[in-house]
C-alpha cells in the first residue's frame, strides 16, 4: 500500500465539503488501505481525512493509540460518512494537523460524542467516545466539512503557536 502525499492549508480543496460515499467500491477500499498506510507513516499522527490526500470523499481514519499522550481509545477506527448524532460538554486542547505542519492551536470541542458511521463492510455503526479520541474524530469530521482547526480557535493571535519539534 502507498503513502499518499498530504495537501496543505494553501490548497483550496481543504475548504471544500467532501461528498458522501454511496457504495464501498474496490477503489474506496484501496483508498482506505492507503489512508491507513499514510497515517501510520507519520509518527504520532492520530487521524487523517481523505480530503487531506486530495480526495474529497467522506472517509476518516483515526487511531488515538498513536498519541504519545496516555488516553482511552478504541484503536483503529475507519469511518465512512461519519455524523455526530449526540454531543455534550466542552473540552479544550492543543491541536495540530498534518495539513498545517508549522502551527498548533488551542481549540474547544465537545467532550463527549456519539458518532454514526458506515463501516468498511457497509454496516451502520454507532460509537460513543469522549476525551482525546472524541477530539480527534471531531477534528477529522471538520475536514469533511471544509474546516480546519484554525477556523475553530477563538483568537488567531493568542491561540495559535508555531510548532516546536
Ligand atoms: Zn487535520
Amino acid at each position: 500500500m502507498k503513502i499518499l502525499p498530504i495537501i496543505t492549508i494553501t490548497d483550496p480543496l481543504l475548504k471544500q465539503t467532501s461528498v458522501c460515499i454511496e457504495e464501498i467500491t474496490k477503489e474506496i477500499k484501496i483508498l482506505i488501505e492507503n489512508l491507513k498506510t499514510t497515517l501510520y507513516a507519520h509518527p504520532r499522527c492520530v487521524g487523517i481525512a481523505a480530503v487531506q490526500v486530495g480526495i474529497s470523499q467522506r472517509i476518516i481514519v483515526v487511531d488515538a493509540s498513536q498519541s504519545s499522550k496516555e488516553n482511552r481509545n478504541n484503536g483503529l477506527l475507519i469511518m465512512i460518512n461519519p455524523n455526530i448524532i449526540y454531543s455534550s460538554g466542552k473540552i479544550s486542547s492543543r491541536e495540530g494537523c498534518l495539513s498545517i505542519p508549522d502551527f498548533v492551536g488551542n481549540v474547544v470541542r465537545k467532550k463527549k460524542i456519539e458518532v454514526e458511521y458506515t463501516d468498511i463492510n457497509g454496516k451502520i455503526q454507532k460509537l460513543g467516545t469522549s476525551g482525546f479520541e472524541a477530539i480527534v474524530i471531531q477534528h477529522e469530521i471538520d475536514h469533511l466539512d471544509g474546516k480546519v482547526f484554525l477556523d475553530r480557535v477563538i483568537s488567531l493571535s493568542t491561540d495559535v503557536f508555531r510548532r516546536q519539534n
